[in-house]
């Protein structure tokens, strides 16, 4: 099992931890390249003898997994992507890659998965194309949601810190394929230094393909940066949020649009957006009414499950298992699907969600 953790299984106590893992999820915040199986690494490394201190599965963990002695810092988080930019060394691991994170997701039974990728990210290595990548994942992805009984929609990420061009070539190759389940498109990276004002066209162009937008913001940066993906970007959902609560204006804004925030309460810990779990701003979104959704961010480098989170909002943030009913059911609602694939969603979950199947308590 890639998602194991030893410690995320104990925040809770057993029997309501299994409940938790047969809980019918949703994941709209799962990067592909943060979501490997350390295992797959560990044979693509030894099948193409990389430079790598060692092929075993605890001589690639540091390298592409926060460990502990990890300072909780974004330059080393982001430091485990550009590591992993190195495997993608053949059609066949970028394939592999891509089924075994829905196969991953299945497995927790996620019902509903929203897996983004990095087109730039897969091609660079061995110079592929961003189109040829993309169809590589589309097919292994289709295969996966066949062969695992979930469905799956796609979202292409590009970066901030790359170039605006590589951002209208994601948003071409993605426009192209929105009838094959590449449904939005994302902005990711160093938000900091690189706020992402210059990406407003090709914003604008993936709005007018019929692409929908979620965008990285108030992770690294301020509120601020929440309103320019909002207003300057048209995001209609916001990747992590979590300043949103510094601002009492960008907060009211948020709410008036129903704008959706995909939150991942462990990466932030890992990154040093905040300091612990416990001060984790989720309890305060949900409470004042956001639209707020639980999420993984990177399995992989993160070393987590979203069961794990789930644990962690309930052991750490006073989360009921009721609340984590209804955050499942935010992000249907939340979903980049047609409305009435939305609400078929959302009465499959209450349904399965009925006091019949569960009690409500998780004390
Ligand atoms: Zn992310």
């Amino acid at each position: 099992m890639n998602n194991r953790n030893g410690d995320a299984g104990r925040d809770v106590d057993p029997d309501l931890y299994r409940r938790l893992k047969a809980l019918p999820k949703i994941e709209l915040h799962r990067h592909l390249e943060g979501s490997l199986r350390l295992e797959t690494l560990a044979a693509i490394a030894d099948q193409y003898r990389m430079d790598l201190p060692g092929y075993g599965v605890e001589d690639i963990r540091p390298l592409v997994q926060i460990v502990p002695g990890d300072e909780p810092d974004a330059s080393v988080y982001l430091a485990k992507f550009g590591t992993l930019r190195g495997f993608y060394k053949s059609p066949e691991i970028i394939d592999r890659v891509a089924y075994e994170a829905v196969a991953d997701a299945a497995a927790e039974n996620t019902v509903y998965f929203e897996l983004r990728f990095t087109p730039p990210a897969l091609a660079r290595e061995k110079g592929y194309s961003l189109a040829e990548v993309t169809d590589w994942v589309i097919a292994a992805v289709e295969r996966a949601s066949r062969d695992f009984g979930i469905m799956v929609r796609l979202i292409a990420s590009m970066n901030r810190h790359e170039s605006v061009e590589l951002g209208h070539e994601v948003v071409k190759v993605a426009a192209e394929r929105l009838d094959r389940g590449l449904v939005a498109v994302d902005l990711a990276g160093a938000e900091r230094e690189y706020p992402g004002d210059t990406f407003e066209k090709v914003f604008q162009e993936a709005r007018e393909a019929g692409l929908a937008i979620t965008i990285h913001a108030g992770e690294w940066a301020g509120p601020e940066s929440i309103r320019l993906a909002v207003e300057k970007l048209g995001a209609q959902r916001i990747g992590h949020g979590v300043r949103v609560v510094e601002d009492s204006d960008v907060l009211q804004m948020t709410l008036e649009r129903q704008i959706a925030f995909e939150v991942c309460p462990t990466s932030n810990v890992q990154s040093g957006v905040v300091r612990s779990y416990e001060q984790h701003p989720l309890r305060d979104m949900y409470q004042i009414g956001l639209l707020t959704t639980l999420n993984t961010d990177n399995t992989s480098v993160g070393a987590l499950s979203l069961t794990d989170e789930y644990a962690r909002a309930i052991r750490y943030l006073n989360f009921s298992l009721d609340d984590i009913k209804r955050l499942i059911l935010n992000a249907a609602q939340a979903a980049f699907l047609p409305q009435r694939e939305r609400e078929q969603l959302m009465d499959r979950l209450e349904a399965e969600f009925s006091p019949a199947g569960e009690s409500p308590t998780s004390s």
